[in-house]
């Protein structure tokens, strides 16, 4: 078992600094963006305040955070977020 570490990650979007409970971490899989519930996918993770999503998609932070330039779907992490909200 992994011991308790509070390893904070910060969000893409507002920079803050939060634990990973707090944040959802997304990974770029061609050029979709994929929710990485059990943090296990491997590649570079982008993390997120669910509430930041909105700001992610105006600014562009997913471009920045994955280093990609062209187009972004990330319709998975919308999808996700709705639900949670439901
Ligand atoms: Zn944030």
């Amino acid at each position: 078992m992994l011991g308790k570490k509070l390893r904070q990650r910060s969000c893409i979007a507002c920079r803050k600094l939060a634990t990973r409970e707090d944040l959802i971490r997304t990974v770029l899989i061609g050029n979709e963006v994929k929710v990485d519930l059990n943090h296990r996918m491997s590649g570079r993770g982008a993390w997120l305040h669910p509430n930041c999503f909105l700001v992610v998609t105006e600014r562009k932070s997913f471009n920045h955070a994955f280093k990609y330039e062209g187009e972004i779907k990330f319709e998975e992490v919308a999808d996700y977020l709705k639900g949670l909200s439901n």
